[in-house]
């Protein structure tokens, strides 16, 4: 088996990650990624994916990666749908990698994840909290910040501490 034919692996700042084209499902929105760092799966805008990762170049650290990966599927007893399946219903979303969101600004994040999600940027304005909105965040999952108080122009909602609006909502449903 040629493995360079059948895996994808891309970095963004100090993350790897792996795309496994047997491991994704028919949604316009998502692909899943494998995190060399954690050995985890994740969730991932396929806008952000698409524009921000960059192919890893090195021979030896991408056959490496891909050992990896393929060391992480085979310690599952699942078959290979199986596994898909579970990942589809566990594995959390990142728009962008966690930690590298912490190092920047809301509206930083916000634009981000914007971006990534294919939206224009419109920017943010101070949210006059009449506006209903949900509990948790559609994207993180997380309860939604209370003491948060700007609102994403293009759509109205009061952020997310991640930096998701209300952009994408819909289209992130199945
Ligand atoms: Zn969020
Ligand atoms: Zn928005």
């Amino acid at each position: 088996m040629n493995i360079n034919i059948k895996f994808w692996v891309g970095t963004y700042y100090e993350k790897t990650l792996v795309f496994d084209p047997t491991m994704q499902i028919s949604t316009p929105d998502f692909v899943l990624l494998w995190d060399l760092g954690d050995e985890k799966m994740y969730r991932y805008a396929i806008n952000f994916a698409r524009r921000r990762l960059r192919p890893i170049k090195e021979a030896h650290a991408f056959q490496l990666t891909v050992k990896k990966y393929l060391e992480w599927l085979v310690s599952h007893s699942e078959s290979t749908t199986d596994l898909k399946n579970l990942m589809w219903k566990e594995a959390p979303f990142y728009g962008v990698p966690k930690e590298f969101l912490s190092e920047i600004t809301l509206k930083g994040r916000h634009e981000i994840i914007i971006t990534g999600l294919g939206f224009a940027y419109k920017g943010t304005r101070p949210s006059d909290k009449g506006k209903p909105r949900t509990a948790h965040c559609w994207m993180c999952h997380s309860a939604l910040d209370n003491s948060i108080d700007i609102e994403c122009v293009a759509c109205s909602w009061i952020l997310c501490d991640c930096g998701a609006c209300g952009c994408g909502y819909s289209r992130a449903r199945p």
